[in-house]
């Protein structure tokens, strides 16, 4: 896979597959191309060449159909983008009732199933505005869920809260790694990364420089890069 932004190389050709329940955690510095890989993945960027091929469909292939695929993909950006002048359970419900027209009781039966489970079961009729940053975020991490996606895309999901609040955040997170959907996070947080990742991802410069287990990437580091970059995120 490489991209491209006018004639600015992002990705310099990535080619890996995830297999179905696995957990890879992609690090590296800022701008490394880290939420452009993630972007090409369900195609919110256009791969400037390479293909991504997902349940054995190459999606971006044109005559695919890309919005049915992508229901089978959840996203969750650092800045939560929930509607403001939704309430948490529109926030949920609307895409599932309006664009996919399903049920509205099952839907609104199954959001509060995943509310509860996210420890927001006393939230459904509150404004993101109301909320703290983590309980936002969990917010959009059962939104992402309501599609029953095979895979989650999480981009820095932590990064815009306080430190107090990411805990929370992680933890939810953990708990769904251990359910066995497919998931692939962005993240600083390498204590997280060590815990849940079966693959560490290690991204510079628009090239993936490491792969491999947490013990062989990030635990014993071998390569000076990594070893740089991991004294600084301590
Ligand atoms: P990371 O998520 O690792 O910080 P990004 O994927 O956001 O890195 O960005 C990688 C590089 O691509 C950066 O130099 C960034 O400025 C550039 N970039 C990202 N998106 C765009 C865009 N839409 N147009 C032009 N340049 C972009
Ligand atoms: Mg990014």
């Amino acid at each position: 896979l490489k991209k491209e932004f006018n004639g600015l190389k992002v990705l310099n050709g990535i080619d890996y597959k995830i297999k179905q329940g696995e957990k890879i955690v992609v690090i590296g510095p800022s701008g490394s191309g880290k939420s452009t890989f993630l972007r090409c993945l369900n195609l919110l960027e256009e791969p400037t060449e390479g293909e991504v091929w997902f349940d054995g469909v190459n999606i971006t292939d044109p005559q695919n159909d890309i919005n049915k695929m992508r229901q089978k993909m959840g996203m969750v950006f650092q800045n939560f983008n929930l509607f403001p002048h939704f309430s948490v359970i529109k926030n949920i419900t609307d895409a599932p009732i309006r664009v996919q027209k399903r049920n509205k009781e099952e839907v609104y039966k199954e959001a509060r199933e995943l509310l509860k489970k996210m420890g927001l079961e006393d939230k459904e009729d509150a404004y993101p505005c109301q909320l703290s940053g983590g309980q936002c975020q969990r917010v959009a991490i059962a939104r992402a869920l309501m599609r029953n996606p095979e895979i989650i895309l999480f981009d820095e999901p932590t990064s815009a809260l306080d430190p107090e609040l990411t805990g929370e955040v992680l933890s939810v997170m953990s708990d769904l790694a251990k359910e066995g959907i497919t998931m692939l996070i962005v993240t600083h947080e390498i204590g997280f990364a060590a815990q849940v990742a079966d693959k560490i991802m290690f991204m510079d410069k628009g090239y993936v420089i490491d792969y491999g287990t947490p013990e062989d990437v990030i635990i014993n580091p071998k390569n000076e890069r990594i070893k740089t970059f991991l004294e600084k995120v301590k």
